[in-house]
């Protein structure tokens, strides 16, 4: 060791005559589960939506997918109606009614078409993708029954 001595640079020795507590021990750290009244319910599969007006298969929960961050949105639209709304991947039992439109569209950029109950014609929710191709459908949650197949 030569000619590397650092020298001294001390001559700072202050002390704050504080004792700062360990912050870093994130071993006691619990995640606790958002409770929801949901709770129970099947994840997937299993249970089945039906046209509140005539019974009519929709869809079913295996359908169910997350838009924009979650299942289920609420809405109003321009009339002032609130709608909550489902979102699923698809609804064998909607008939889609109508052209693409992206006028007070709620998911951005999205365009809707109109989405009934191929039964009975009760207007069940919306049909949203771009303007050739179906992405999703958003179904209004009250005007479904939801219930267990067989
Ligand atoms: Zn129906």
């Amino acid at each position: 060791m030569t000619g590397c001595d650092p020298g001294s640079i001390g001559g700072f020795n202050v002390s704050w005559g504080l004792s700062v507590p360990a912050v870093d021990d994130m071993d006691e750290v619990t995640v606790i589960p958002e409770q929801s009244e949901q709770e129970g319910l099947p994840q997937e599969g299993g249970d089945r939506y039906y046209c509140r007006v005539c019974g009519a298969l929709i869809t079913t929960g295996g359908e169910r997918t997350e838009i924009d961050g979650g299942h289920a949105h609420t809405f109003v639209n321009p009339a002032g109606y609130i709608f909550r709304i489902g979102c699923f991947r698809s609804a064998p039992g909607c008939l889609i009614i109508g052209e693409p439109t992206r006028e007070y569209s709620w998911f951005a950029g999205r365009f809707w078409r109109l989405a009934a109950c191929a039964l009975c014609t009760t207007h069940l929710g919306w049909a949203y993708g771009n303007r050739e191709t179906r992405e999703f459908f958003g179904l209004i949650l009250d005007r479904l029954r939801r219930g267990e197949g067989d």
